[in-house]
């Protein structure tokens, strides 16, 4: 059985206590390879390396590394079949999905930022007469980036790119969940010639190297992406120490249609913005909120195309969907299902655990599940729950649907479906969220803001601000 090696000082190497965690593949529920137990020796190790790196790696001219990363994003895209297998075996999303969306996106990344390094300016403030000012921006030193495992490559990729870009030397953890794709990154670095100890990634668990890494007192700013709950408390352990974080967290999104909607466009991507990637996008929009004129057709058709969609092995090309992460997450989204219940919902479509014949046997998939009848401050409504199941119910004005939008502890996204521009640049400013799309769903461009208000986080990725997360500010005043 193949056994996972952390990525320290330029080498694969095994954990300090040599002891391994079971990775299992979601679909079939078997353990298919082994991944380091790391702990704070190892995290030591890893950091003492970042540290090491560090004056050389951040004093290296911008085409330098921008070339580095540049050929890190080409040798992803060598490697996309490969990578995307891999990560349809960690993760239980369909091979498809995985190749067409999380690893090219993450070969995007790498190219965003060895590009958008070139363009990273600063100002200059002269005082009439008297003085100029320039500001500086420098990199910060080690920095500590922790993702999770609905989108394993594509988010671990977001945070160390603009990282390693900005000239930092990063100590990186993946999900023990999800561990594979960055392991096969590690390889690709040494093969595109990053230098010894700029990129070290250490796996294990949450709470033995994930803390460690948070609470190292040479890690400067720390990059999270993960539950509301971890990240809150990171921050009780990075905000003493002062070190700067940026917290992506968890979501419970509104999908708000109104009748005046492109209908069909609207149906066909709010299938995608419930179920894809099996409703484990922060960004799914769970919560469905249908002005009452058409409530009925929606639910109607919604539900019919909700039973028609396959859920299969995530080798098939037919498989729209695949597994659930885990086990344990296959629990826990199944035990929303039934509180769903208890609190007066009524399931329309799915609403159970599903097995699947042959290959797939004993690997853990859930129907795609259709929920109405709740009220919109119930637990269901209000807690994130991370799978394939939403909740429908209508509204009849724009004050309602406010308001049942806006009253969860979260605001990550919402979207809005409406042709009325007016209605839709009023509500785009009274929604408490990070990103509004209107008519649309999970269309990015890189260069925009990322990141939610509220319990969903603090601090903005993507662009030039992740550049700005991951450097600090220094202004040099010069009197004439
Ligand atoms: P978790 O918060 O459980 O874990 C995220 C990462 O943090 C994992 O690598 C985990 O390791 C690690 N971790 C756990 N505990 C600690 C700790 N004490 N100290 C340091 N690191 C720790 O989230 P999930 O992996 O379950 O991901 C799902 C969550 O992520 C959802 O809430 C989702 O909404 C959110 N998310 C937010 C996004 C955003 O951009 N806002 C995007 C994608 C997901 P381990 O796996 O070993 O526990």
């Amino acid at each position: 059985m193949q056994q996972l090696q952390n990525y320290i000082n330029g080498a694969l190497v095994a954990p300090q206590s040599n002891q391994y965690i079971d990775n299992y593949e979601p679909a079939t529920g078997k353990v298919y390879s082994l991944i380091p137990d790391s702990g704070e020796e190892d995290v030591n190790a890893a950091v003492a390396a970042a540290e090491a790196a560090f004056p050389s790696w951040s004093m290296t001219p911008i085409g330098e590394r921008s070339k580095i990363l540049m050929r890190i994003a080409a040798l992803i895209e060598e490697n996309l079949e490969r990578l995307a297998l891999a990560e349809s075996i960690d993760n239980g999303k369909p091979v498809w999905l995985a190749k067409m969306v999380d690893i090219p996106r993450a070969a995007s990344n790498f190219h965003f930022y060895a590009t958008a390094i070139h363009h990273y300016a600063t100002g200059a403030h002269a005082m009439t007469n008297q003085a100029i000012n320039y500001t500086l921006r420098d990199a910060i030193g080690v920095v500590g980036c922790i993702s999770p495992w609905n989108l394993p490559l594509y988010l671990f990729s977001w945070k160390i790119a603009p990282a390693l870009a900005a000239g930092n030397c990063v100590v990186a953890k993946p999900s023990e969940v999800t561990p594979m794709t960055a392991y096969l990154l590690s390889e690709l670095c040494i093969e595109a010639g990053l230098p010894k100890g700029v990129l070290n990634i250490v796996h294990g668990l949450g709470h033995s190297a994930g803390n460690a890494i948070v609470a190292h007192d040479n890690v400067k700013a720390i990059s999270f992406t993960g539950g509301t709950q971890t990240g809150a408390h990171i921050a009780k352990i990075a905000a003493p120490k002062f070190k700067k974080l940026s917290l992506e967290l968890g979501g419970k999104n509104p999908n708000i249609i109104f009748a005046d909607c492109d209908y069909d466009k609207m149906l066909t991507t709010t299938m995608r913005s419930s179920f894809a990637n099996q409703g484990q996008i922060c960004l799914c929009g769970s919560r469905i909120f249908v002005e009452r004129p058409i409530y009925e057709r929606f639910k109607r058709d919604f539900v019919a195309r909700v039973k028609q969609l396959n859920v299969g092995d995530p080798n098939k090309k037919d498989s729209k969907m695949g597994a659930v992460v885990s086990k344990a997450h296959q629990e826990k989204v199944l035990s929303y299902i039934q509180l769903a219940k208890e609190e007066g919902g009524v399931v329309l479509a799915g609403g159970e655990a599903l097995e699947i014949e042959g290959r797939c046997k004993g690997g853990y998939f859930i129907a795609p599940t259709v929920i109405e009848g709740l009220e919109y401050n119930c637990r269901t409504n209000q807690e994130e729950i991370f799978g394939p199941v939403v909740t429908i119910m209508p509204f009849d004005t724009e004050e309602e649907v406010l308001k049942y939008a806006n009253s969860v502890q979260y605001g990550l996204a919402s979207t809005l479906w409406t042709t009325n521009v007016s209605r839709a640049t009023k509500m785009a400013q009274q929604i408490h969220a990070g990103i509004v799309w209107v008519n649309c769903w999970l269309l990015r461009d890189l260069r925009t803001p990322f990141g939610g208000v509220k319990a969903s986080g603090v601090g903005r990725e993507g662009g030039f601000h992740a550049l700005d997360f991951f450097t600090e500010p220094k202004n040099v005043c010069i009197e004439y």
